[in-house]
């Protein structure tokens, strides 16, 4: 063990006073194990204990630092109990609170009435009497005292936030070690504030200024970390991989012909920047972003096209098998009549044909296959992959998209999705990718009409969902939960399904839930698509991709459990004809953020403007799995609320990179160091 003085930022976390075994494997669950991460771990917000509040003004149920008195004192319970109640009853010139410790027996001496207290916790009120239960407590004018400017942890179970607390200040010195590593330029032209002052702040705070200014740089480095890896990997890619032009002098007109549509103008732009992208001599890597119904399939099509056409095969692998049903329906239809092959390899493909796909897919007889997870397999192997499309990129990682891809000689990759990201967003989940996006939808669409019911309305609503049926429509009704739970506010879709079977005994009802095998689940799913079913009560199952003309009613039952994006998904699922749809959300709760959540569904159909409300609401990790897309965690930046940064670092990590790609001048010795540690192993990064 050393003293502060000697500790170094690359020390084990075991030198620090009172750090031992279990405490270090604590942080390195955190992935701290050295003293400089843990001076990178930042505090997450912090709490203002440096005004008192008299007890009568203070809010319930909100932490509140309190002077107080102590009056009177009772020990409850057994006397020959451990665990006994222990009551303290204190008050300032406004009124009293009751102070509570549960096992507060060894407390009991401490309390002496008339002794003066700081006390820092939250009140409630029990019974008319303003209670405290285990309030961090002062003796008013201690040299530790508890007031001023508190930084609160991210912690892992077993580890608390005082013991997290007084670690920091066993290595505050440490970060003085800290230089500037930043190339001078960039320091000077975004007036960063020094490495070891922002550490310093960022811990041991002052005043919010220090916090703002310690703040800003610290996100800024974070992001110039992240971005910098982000254009590395990319320029690595674009110098590395030398992919085959593709159908230079093709042209896709026939395909075009035997559209029974024209296409809109954002799938002509979407086409024309993939058409680019291929015929250049470097593989393709892009997104489309388009939101739901905006026709994706199209413009993956043409580029299937002009893949064949330069006799190349293409695959497409979707999250779903009866959405590759439904892709391998649509590209048939659209195929087979100009001589290309298309075929389906999913999970239930049955053996023998499995083989013989696999035989022709080598061989090079079959031109186009669609699939499930079923295509990544080791033995599915190509004659001459030359694209490769994932469809709902949200639902795969991207680890899944590039083991396709190495099917192939680096072939050229289009990666499409309905999840609209705000752009700022999309420029570091998908760093990587070129964007496009298709902004315009499908002429002679009518808006789809949303509505906010609430539960009284119920029986009217599914009235109205029978009437649709009658006139030859059919509807959607979704539930957040498959089977009885215990919460007696929420319907089930096993419970709507078995009363709506029972009221509206006319109407040929299914039901679809995420627990029935996917055999069953598509089967019933089918013959909705077929028509055979009027209403299908379901689960979020049918979130993706699902593509029937003729459902024109979406009833969303306690619309206040979904995500605003997965409202906007289901919603999706109707309004794909020229019928009138509509979406009725029965919401289940009167409460402030569900009220938000309504008026923004209600208001308006841009997935965009949604995803953005939905960030806002909820931040977004939550919504895109950060994790899932590989994307290496942020200590402090956050990529919604730091959005303009985001994109002035972008800028700036560009230029870097574009001067010194990999990272070899001496002032970029350290973002080096950095890049490498952040990225860790997620990306293949050959730095
Ligand atoms: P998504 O982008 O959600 O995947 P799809 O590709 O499934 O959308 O297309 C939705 C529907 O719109 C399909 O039935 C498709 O045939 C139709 N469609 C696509 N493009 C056009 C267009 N330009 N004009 C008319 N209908 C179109
Ligand atoms: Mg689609």
């Amino acid at each position: 063990m050393k003293s502060e003085g000697e500790l170094k930022l690359g020390d084990s976390v075991t030198h620090i006073k009172g750090v031992g075994k279990k405490r270090a494997q604590l942080l390195e669950k955190m992935n701290i194990r050295t003293v400089e991460d843990l001076l990178y771990l930042f505090p997450r917000k912090y709490e203002d204990r440096r005004r008192a509040v008299t007890i009568m003004e203070a809010p319930f149920n909100e932490d509140v630092l309190l002077e107080v008195r102590v009056v009177t004192k009772q020990l409850g319970g057994n006397p020959y109990s451990k665990k006994r109640v222990l009551r303290v009853l204190a008050e300032d010139n406004t009124g009293s609170v009751e102070i509570l410790f549960f096992n507060g027996k060894y407390l009991s001496e401490y309390f002496k009435p008339g002794l003066s207290l700081t006390l820092f916790g939250k009140i409630s009120l029990n019974n008319g009497r303003r209670q405290m239960a285990h309030p961090e407590f002062h003796v008013t004018g201690d040299k530790d005292d508890i007031r001023g400017l508190f930084p609160v942890y991210p912690l892992t179970e077993g580890l608390y936030q005082g013991q997290m607390r007084s670690m920091q200040l066993a290595v505050r010195q440490t970060a003085q070690q800290i230089k500037e590593w930043l190339p001078e330029s960039i320091v000077r032209e975004n007036n960063l504030c020094d490495p070891a002052y922002a550490i310093e702040n960022i811990h041991f705070p002052i005043a919010k200024r220090p916090v703002l200014e310690s703040r800003f740089r610290l996100v800024f480095e974070e992001l110039l970390i992240l971005q910098s890896g982000l254009f590395y990997i990319k320029w690595d890619r674009e110098r590395t991989y030398k992919g085959v032009s593709v159908g230079r002098g093709i042209s896709v007109k026939p395909f075009l012909h035997m559209l029974p549509f024209t296409l809109t103008e954002g799938q002509m732009k979407a086409f024309g920047q993939i058409e680019r992208d291929m015929e250049r001599d470097r593989p393709m890597n892009r997104l489309v972003q388009g939101d739901v119904g905006s026709g994706k399939t199209a413009v993956a099509e043409l580029a299937m096209y002009k893949t064949v056409k330069s006799g190349f095969q293409a695959v497409m692998m979707a999250p779903t098998e009866l959405l590759a049903k439904q892709h391998l329906a649509t590209l048939k239809g659209h195929f087979e009549p100009l001589g290309i092959n298309v075929k389906l390899l999913s999970g239930s493909t049955r053996a023998k044909e499995r083989s013989e796909i696999l035989e022709a897919l080598e061989g090079g007889s079959i031109d186009i296959l669609v699939g499930t997870h079923a295509v990544i397999q080791p033995d599915v192997k190509f004659n001459n992959l030359g694209l490769v499309i994932t469809d709902e990129q949200h639902r795969f990682g991207v680890n899944q998209r590039s083991l396709l891809a190495q099917k192939g000689e680096n072939p050229n990759i289009l990666v499409m999705t309905a999840t609209p990201i705000p752009r700022t967003l999309a420029v570091i989940l998908y760093g990587d990718l070129d964007i496009s996006v298709i902004d315009t939808l499908p002429a002679g669409r009518k808006p789809i009409r949303t509505f906010l019911r609430y539960r009284d309305s119920r029986k009217k609503i599914y009235d109205f969902v029978e009437a649709q049926v009658k006139e030859g429509r059919q509807a959607y009704v979704v539930a957040p939960l498959i089977g009885e739970s215990e919460n007696i506010d929420c319907k089930s879709a096993e419970e709507i399904y078995e009363e709506l079977c029972k009221a509206y005994p006319a109407l040929r009802i299914g039901l679809v839930h995420g627990g029935m095998k996917q055999q069953d689940k598509d089967a019933v799913m089918e013959s909705f698509a077929e028509g055979a079913i009027d209403v299908l009560v379901s689960t979020v199952v049918i979130e993706v991709g699902i593509d029937v003309g003729n459902a024109t009613v979406m009833v969303i039952e306690n619309c206040e459990r979904f995500g605003l994006a997965q409202l906007h998904q289901l919603r999706g699922r109707v309004g794909r004809s020229g019928h009138q749809s509509f979406c009725i959300l029965i919401c289940g709760t009167d409460s402030e953020t569900a009220r938000k959540r309504n008026e923004i569904m209600c208001s308006t159909e841009d997935g965009f403007v949604i995803a953005e409300e939905d960030l806002k609401l909820r931040g977004p990790g939550e919504i895109f799995g950060t994790r899932q897309h590989g994307l290496p965690e942020l200590n402090i930046a956050d990529l919604v609320k730091n959005a303009d940064m985001v994109e002035k670092v972008k800028d700036v990590a560009r230029r870097l990179i574009e001067e010194d790609p990999e990272l070899e001048m001496p002032e970029h010795a350290e973002l080096k160091k950095r890049v490498k540690k952040m990225f860790g192993d997620k990306i293949q990064l050959r730095l």
